[in-house]
């Protein structure tokens, strides 16, 4: 029944993109409409002789069967790179020095991250009884109930500056981390709900240990691209921007390209775009923004800066992950990756490759300032935290004015916006970091769900 569906699918990141393959797999015809020059939103690798670097995002947890699946069936098995044994060390900046932020139990006691008192608080913490929570609270706030006040600004502050580039402060709990939320109305305690999910992945055969976090050969753009490949070059449209949609017996899609305007016929609708142009899509003839008010959503600017030096040019051993800066430090990067140490490949030999983030909501004017500024503020900063001495022997900057959508307080109006959308408008579906979660592993479950709610 589905090879006589026509399905448009607006948006070409992971969520889009993995929806529009979903589809083709079931024989659905599927168009699929993207206003840039390239597929991948923020996802894009760029290679430069022994340079590689990661314009987006860096890595993906391979956290579910079905991104494993994927990556198999696109053929991508042999050039998945996972991330080198060093990476398991992260790095929290405490008192101007990187240290090693503990990963198990027994590293917790030996940290010099948190203090004794900080310490007993987290084994306290085993103790807590389920509990309903009348309404939605901050996440610095839910974490500090569990595990005090030095958690929060050196363990979750800078966690969180790390993915959301967001303020714990600010972010919702339950719509931030919901698998928490969850565990507080289930365990009660965070710590043994996480032991308790760990064992059952166990029992039914799953790792167990920390999903491994991977990239592949040529970076993670070949991921977008190999889904590119497999939807079909004739059945996706660059450059072509979707300003409004037409309801009726069939959608009518209209796309501007070359300030050509163009009308196509679906029988459904996928729309995995940003807050931005979400808010602004018109849907009827009259006019109507039905999602506006999602013009509200905080999403603030990003500047991933990628440096190369001569391994000598810098003190510190690059042993792990990165580093990230709790706010209490005081600092102007939001982190710094050490891309080489991450994956093989990335740096020429003798040289080592930094990924240094700024901006978020913090510092909206680093997402977004010139190259000649980001540069002195980040020498000083590298020079600081990793002892880096002298030029960079390579630069490239990549700016995203709308990074991360924060799903802060209150988000969940916005959701009730969206919902309430595609209740007046059936056969339209709604998906993607605006609603379903913002990692990468969230944008392909996103993009399966849609698939499968477009062909119901
Ligand atoms: C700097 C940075 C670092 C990150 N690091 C990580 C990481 O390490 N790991 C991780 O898991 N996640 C990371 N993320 C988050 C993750 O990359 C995003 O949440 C995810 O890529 C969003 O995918 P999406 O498909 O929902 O949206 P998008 O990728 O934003 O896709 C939406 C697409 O719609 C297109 N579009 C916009 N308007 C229109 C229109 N009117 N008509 C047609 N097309 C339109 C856009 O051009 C875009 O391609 C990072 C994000 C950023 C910005």
């Amino acid at each position: 029944m589905s090879a006589f569906r026509k399905v448009a699918v607006i948006g070409g990141g992971i969520t889009g993109l993995t929806a529009a393959y979903a589809l083709r797999q079931t024989g659905a015809t599927v168009r699929l409409f993207e206003a840039g020059a390239k597929v991948g939103g923020p996802v894009q690798s760029v290679r430069d002789g022994e340079w590689l670097v990661e314009a987006g995002p860096n890595s993906i947890q391979e956290n579910s069967p079905e991104l494993t699946a994927l990556i198999s069936d696109l053929g991508l098995d042999e050039a998945r790179s996972a991330a080198q044994p060093a990476a398991k060390n992260r790095y929290i900046l405490r008192n101007g020095k990187p240290q090693a932020a503990p990963s198990s139990p027994p590293g917790l006691l030996s940290s010099s991250l948190f203090s004794f008192g900080a310490k007993l608080r987290i084994f306290r913490e085993l103790l807590h009884r389920p509990r309903i929570r009348p309404a939605d609270v901050s996440l610095a706030d839910f974490v500090r109930s569990h595990f005090g006040d030095e958690l929060v600004d050196y363990g979750l502050n800078p966690f969180v500056s790390g993915i959301y580039a967001g303020d714990p402060s600010q972010l919702s709990a339950r719509h931030s981390f919901p698998s928490l939320w969850k565990i507080e109305q289930e365990t009660g305690s965070i710590i043994r709900g996480q032991i308790k999910a760990a064992k059952a992945k166990r029992a039914v055969g799953g790792p167990s240990g920390p999903p491994p976090i991977i990239s592949f050969r040529e970076g993670l753009g070949m991921l977008p691209a190999a889904l590119a490949r497999d939807i079909g070059p004739l059945n996706i449209g660059l450059n072509a921007r979707i300003k409004s949609l037409i309801p009726g017996k069939r959608w009518g899609v209209v796309w501007n390209r070359d300030s050509n305007t163009q009308v196509e016929e679906f029988d459904r609708v996928i729309l995995a775009l940003p807050a931005k142009p979400l808010s602004e899509l018109t849907i009827g003839s009259l006019g109507e923004c039905p999602l506006a008010e999602l013009a509200d959503i905080t999403t603030p600017a990003v500047s991933s800066f990628f440096l190369g030096y001569k391994r000598e040019q810098v003190a510190h051993p690059l042993d792990g992950f990165g580093v990230l800066m709790p706010q209490a430090e005081h600092r102007q990067v939001l982190g710094v990756l050490f891309s080489s140490s991450l994956f093989e490949g990335r740096a020429p030999e003798g040289h080592v490759g930094l990924t240094v983030m700024l901006g978020g909501v913090h510092r909206p004017d680093l997402g977004q300032a010139d190259e000649a500024t980001l540069l002195r503020v980040v020498k000083r900063e590298l020079g600081e935290i990793l002892g880096v001495t002298g030029e960079p022997v390579y630069q490239r900057l990549h700016s995203w004015p709308r990074a991360i959508p924060q799903y802060n307080l209150g988000y969940g109006e916005f959701l009730k916006v969206i919902e309430s959308c595609e209740r007046s408008y059936p056969r339209l579906f709604i998906g993607g970091n605006v609603r379903d979660g913002i990692s990468l592993t969230n944008g392909i479950a996103a993009g399966h769900k849609l698939a499968a709610r477009a062909l119901g």
